[in-house]
């Protein structure tokens, strides 16, 4: 697990409890009586005071991760090719104060929708510290882009090139970009997979001829600046290997074209994916080892091909927010079911929470694994097979498949889920019409509430056969 600086220094153990370490955030304890905190604020009266299922962002670990990823990024390329940027990746999790406290630590934010950009820009960050990605940006995107002066945008495809260079011309402006290449590398946790060709949607294949095209139509329109090649070879990645397969061939077009055209391009991404832990017993690299693996990939490639080092930048999103959040749920119907099955329990308990794959749908769309605490009091002493539940119309709505918990749960516990910082929130929908749980971050013992929640007055704002005032319906306020 990656160590995360002085988050956990400040705790008071006889105050606060006995840290729960990974997949926890660095401020989450458990006190004497049984009840966890997180910065010093108990879980309990976060429920009272904000409801459940709520996201309770841990406003110091959140910080230390960006730090540390600064930090580290820093000292292992120091000496290379001056240095390195550190790009949040918005789209694991973004919001106004989210997007102000990670440029406060020294990270730029990247984004990938008019959406995202806009929440940068509100949250101060200045344009030059941001990035526009996408695989089907509007008109209005990159218009949006080239006018608030954004760092970069990553072209996806041929006929953006030309579209965003007439955006700057109209702006007049020259319009820094990257060229988003598929270096056939997959990478997902532990294995990654080397291929020639890509069968999907993101940027402009290497081995295809179409990267170099692209390289070569962007040279040739001067109100683009051409930074370098971009990258992103996957998600959850655990080691550095499928980062080398892509950086080498990376920068192997980057020597090409400097012998082809004269013009060595500066800057070199890597983009994101680097794991976290998500059940406490996975092996996380240090951020550190990280940084140093990835300067020392790039340094013997570029000794090997005679090129100097190039600027390099990546975009970590959920290894910054992913393990500073958890999902506080309130439990409800508790069963216990014969499952009939030859492997795995012959009795497993359903536990419902009040929230589930609306809030969180990783565990449907990726088969995520999560694990779950009964974190308003110390259970009972024997635990059984559970299974976390949310309360949609669909099977498959489940947030953690297996795990063990406390045998005497009951409704009205309270229930975390450790590590949904990314793509939690970010992925939420209203099935089944349920308001969207808020993000509360937590410092030092006082809450801020980031995002609300919705409300069902939100949703029927939208339903445009609902006249305010009109009919009265129990339990929805006017
Ligand atoms: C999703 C994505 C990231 C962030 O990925 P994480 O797994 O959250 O680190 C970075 N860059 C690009 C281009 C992405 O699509």
């Amino acid at each position: 697990m990656t160590p995360v600086g002085d988050a956990s220094a400040g705790l008071d153990p006889l105050r606060d409890g006995v840290p729960l370490g990974p997949p926890w955030s660095a401020g989450v304890t458990r006190g004497d009586d049984g009840a966890v905190r997180v910065a010093g604020l108990d879980v309990r009266e976060i429920a009272s005071r904000f409801g459940t299922p709520t996201f309770v962002l841990d406003e110091a670990d959140l910080r230390a991760r960006a730090r540390a990823f600064r930090e580290a990024f820093d000292a292992a390329f120091a000496g290379l090719g001056g240095g390195a940027d550190v790009y949040y990746a918005g789209k694991a999790f973004l919001s106004v104060l989210v997007a102000r406290w990670v440029h406060e630590e020294g990270l730029r934010v990247d984004t990938a929708s008019g959406g995202e950009l806009a929440t940068a820009l509100l949250a101060g960050v200045p344009g030059e510290a941001i990035g526009l990605h996408g695989n089907n940006k509007s008109d209005a995107e990159i218009d949006r882009a080239v006018a608030a002066g954004v760092g970069r945008i990553v072209l996806d495809s041929l006929p953006e090139i030309d579209r965003v260079a007439d955006a700057a011309a109209r702006h007049g402006v020259r319009a820094p970009v990257m060229v988003r290449v598929t270096p056939g590398v997959h990478a997902h946790t532990h294995e990654f997979i080397s291929t020639a060709h890509e069968d999907q949607k993101f940027g402009l294949s290497l081995a295809g001829g179409q990267a170099a095209e692209a390289v070569e139509r962007v040279l040739a329109r001067p109100e683009l600046e051409l930074l370098g090649l971009h990258s992103h070879i996957g998600s959850q990645i655990l080691d550095v290997a499928g980062f080398e397969v892509a950086a080498r061939r990376l920068l192997e077009l980057r020597a090409d074209v400097a012998a082809r055209t004269g013009y060595l391009m500066p800057e070199l991404d890597l983009g994101g994916g680097y794991g976290i832990a998500y059940l406490g017993d996975e092996d996380v690299p240090p951020v550190r080892d990280l940084a140093e693996g990835l300067a020392d990939v790039v340094r013997r490639a570029c000794a090997d091909l005679s090129s100097p080092p190039p600027r390099v930048s990546l975009e970590p999103g959920r290894a910054i927010v992913g393990p500073a959040m958890l999902t506080l749920y309130g439990v409800g119907t508790v069963k216990e079911v014969q499952t009939g099955a030859e492997h795995g329990p012959a009795v497993r308990a359903y536990v419902s929470v009040d929230g589930g794959m609306s809030d969180n749908i990783r565990t449907a769309l990726y088969g995520a694994e999560y694990t779950a605490a009964l974190v308003s009091r110390a259970g009972g002493a024997a635990t059984r097979p559970s299974r976390v539940v949310g309360k949609h119309c669909e099977s498959g709505d489940i947030v953690v498949r297996d795990v063990d918990l406390p045998a005497d749960l009951r409704a009205g516990d309270l229930l975390a889920v450790p590590a949904t910082g990314a793509y939690g929130r970010s992925m939420a929908s209203n099935y089944n019409l349920v308001p969207r749980p808020p993000v509360v971050a937590v410092r030092g013992g006082e809450a801020v509430v980031v995002v609300r929640r919705e409300t069902e007055q939100d949703l029927l704002a939208l339903d445009a056969g609902y006249a305010p005032g009109t009919r009265a319906v129990p339990g929805l306020g006017s």
